[in-house]
């Protein structure tokens, strides 16, 4: 199989109360496993086997529905679990860089948040909201549909995500109904900047990649 299910750097029950465990079980061993599972599937004995996803996601719209449902699933989820810490909240630290990028292009934390916030709320049905990298080492927020990203060459706004939040009814109905605005506002709650950070440092890296 060309791709693996990452395990979850926490337990499940690791972000209650804002994220409840059985979401999280499900949302991961189901979900993200059956968009895993497809992909593998969608390109298994092409040349796509071979190559890594950010390279199939760049020139997406060359491939089938399947790669492009199915290979923004299995990345958009892997940078999901991974920008979750039960340690995380709060404000990044002024020591960080993607501090001083926040007030940079944004003024505020609190202006940041808003921008964010309302992109997520805003994206009507399922999808996405991002916060990226842009060619010039700027920040921008954006909001994609179903399992689309900005990597994808199809993407209103291309760039390199650094933060991203599901938006898609699986990650939040169990214990938050239809109440997206709550889920949103627990999300703060649990975002961990020292990974954001180090993908805002690694995306200046290689932000000639994209
Ligand atoms: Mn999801």
């Amino acid at each position: 199989m060309a791709f693996k299910l990452p395990d979850l750097p926490y337990a499940y029950d690791a972000l209650e109360p804002h994220i409840d465990a059985r979401t999280m079980e499900i949302h991961h061993t189901k979900h993200h496993a059956g968009y895993t599972n497809n992909l593998n599937n969608a390109i298994a004995g092409t040349e796509l086997e071979k190559m890594k996803i950010e390279d199939i996601l760049a020139k997406v719209s060359k491939h089938s529905t399947a790669v492009r449902n199915n290979g923004g699933g299995y990345w958009n989820h892997k940078l999901f679990w991974e920008v979750m810490s039960p340690n995380g909240g709060g404000l990044p630290s002024e020591r960080m860089n993607i501090h001083k990028a926040i007030m940079r292009d944004f003024g505020s934390f609190d202006k940041f948040k808003e921008e964010f916030s309302n992109a997520a709320a805003t994206r009507f049905g399922s999808g996405w909201a991002w916060l990226c990298v842009d060619k010039k080492d700027k920040l921008f927020i954006t909001s994609t549909p179903n399992q689309d990203n900005p990597l994808m060459d199809v993407a209103e706004k291309k760039g390199m995500p650094i933060l991203g939040l599901d938006v898609w009814e699986h990650a939040y109905y169990l214990n938050y109904q239809n109440r997206r605005p709550d889920y949103i506002g627990a999300f703060w709650n649990v975002i961990n900047w020292e990974q954001v950070t180090k993908n805002y440092n690694d995306a200046n890296e290689g932000a000639s990649n994209f």
